[in-house]
């Protein structure tokens, strides 16, 4: 799972936001970019009111909508990007600077685990030819269990700040 960014990753990162928000004529305000330090800050998988959360949390003040409509531009520009797993709900994390994976999500306690195979890409390439398709994305999720039943907590913390969120939730 992509770790807390270095300093450098997020001064680039932020660079590349303040750019593109420039171009598209956003407006460049310091909550969108506060959003998008804090993701990368933090690393891993979360859902928006995880991020809504871990922003209050720390003490931001920052609105929902903010996070929410910072989330969408994010992902316009390829900061971020968003996996269904499950449910309905989207997941997102960070895209820039790290690697190309898949999933594998606990069905129990939620815990995402990251796998990389270089057969998918194999996979792509034969399906293209076979089908005369031009493939230019993918999603894969496998779903199950932890095979050690103490490693499957029941609710297992993936974000700071997620159990909160999820207490607000049920309110
Ligand atoms: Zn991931
Ligand atoms: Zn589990």
């Amino acid at each position: 799972m992509a770790g807390p960014a270095t300093e450098d990753l997020i001064t680039e990162v932020t660079e590349i936001f303040r750019n593109y928000l420039k171009e598209k004529k956003h407006r460049q305000t310091p909550e969108r970019l506060m959003v998008l330090e804090e993701i990368y800050r933090a690393g891993g998988h979360f859902d928006a009111d995880d991020m809504y959360f871990r922003m209050k949390n720390i003490g931001y003040r920052v609105s929902r909508a903010t996070v929410y409509n910072t989330l969408d531009l994010l992902l316009e520009c390829g900061l971020v990007q968003r996996h269904q797993f499950g449910k309905n709900q989207s997941i997102y994390e960070r895209a820039y600077a790290y690697r190309q994976h898949d999933h594998m999500i606990c069905n129990k306690c939620g815990k995402v685990i990251e796998f990389c195979d270089p057969r998918l890409q194999e996979i792509k390439n034969m399906m293209e030819k076979i089908h005369g398709f031009k493939v230019d994305g993918h999603s894969l999720q496998l779903y199950g269990t932890c095979s050690n039943p103490d490693e499957c907590e029941q609710e297992e913390e993936t974000f700071p700040g997620k159990s909160e969120a999820a207490a607000s939730k049920k309110e």
